[in-house]
């Protein structure tokens, strides 16, 4: 059985006094070491990495990071490198969000390189894939995101050290999700993928997350979908009881 994930990604927000939001998730979150429990991560701006580590350190959240540069150090302005993340406590990288490869126009060759990158530090690397809605109307949701997933992920990786996270990018922000059905199939069709490349016992334990408008009130019917090993939660992980809402649909009844 794989143990679920439940990681917020607060993207461009979040000043220091957010950090009251994360010491209410963690006085209340339930205990993550039950195997039906999921872990519980927060992605914060970089900015906020290192003192949420320090703050989370002995609870069962995890602190992530968003994005990295593909080099340990250099003349890079601006970036930060997977090293760093590591060096201020984060434990896992968002790579190739949508909106990364959108704003920044990351292939995914450079997805994959920085997948290795968060490898090399020690770190796991959450890849995001999914299509946009021209896509998915033109009917080729499955050929993108199968193209995404060959192309973003390296060929060496172990269920430890990579998280697929499906985002459909149209679902990104916008209160629209896509139906059961539709979830199945896509995350049915990345578990042969994954199966088919890394074989049965590393591809059956990869955590195919669901990222897309998931909230407390969709999150029971979105996580109970085969194949669905939890969510990625960008606006609803901003407040700890909406986070903890959609913690709740792993709980019994
Ligand atoms: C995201 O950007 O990763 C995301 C899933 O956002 P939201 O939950 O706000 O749709």
């Amino acid at each position: 059985m794989i143990k679920p994930l439940v990681a917020g990604n607060w993207k461009m927000n979040g000043l220091k006094a957010a950090s009251s939001e994360l010491t209410q998730l963690i006085q209340n979150c339930p205990d993550t070491e039950s195997p039906e429990s999921p872990d519980i991560m927060i992605c914060p701006p970089a900015t906020l990495v290192a003192g949420f580590a320090e703050l989370a350190a002995s609870s069962p959240v995890i602190i992530g990071a968003q994005d990295c540069h593909i080099h340990e150090k250099g003349a890079h302005t601006g970036d930060i490198s997977a090293e760093m993340f590591a060096d201020a406590g984060a434990r896992a990288i968002i790579v190739g969000h949508s909106e990364r490869r959108a704003d920044h126009g990351e292939s995914n060759e450079l997805v994959k390189t920085k997948a290795l990158a968060a490898h090399r530090s020690g770190l796991a690397a959450i890849v995001c894939i999914g299509e946009t809605e021209d896509q998915r109307n033109a009917g080729k949701t499955l050929a993108v995101v199968e193209e995404q997933l060959t192309g973003s992920l390296p060929d060496e990786i172990s269920d430890e050290t990579v998280i697929v996270a499906y985002e459909p990018v149209w679902a990104i922000g916008t209160g629209r999700t896509p139906t059961v059905e539709d979830v199945a199939e896509v995350h049915g069709v990345l578990r042969e993928q994954l199966i088919n490349r890394f074989g049965a016992e590393t591809g059956n334990a990869i955590r195919l997350l669901y990222g897309g408008s998931v909230k407390p009130e969709n999150a029971r019917e979105l996580m109970s979908i085969a194949n669905v090993d939890g969510a990625l939660v960008g606006g609803a992980s901003l407040k700890a009881g909406d986070l903890l809402g959609i913690v709740s649909a792993y709980s019994p009844g």
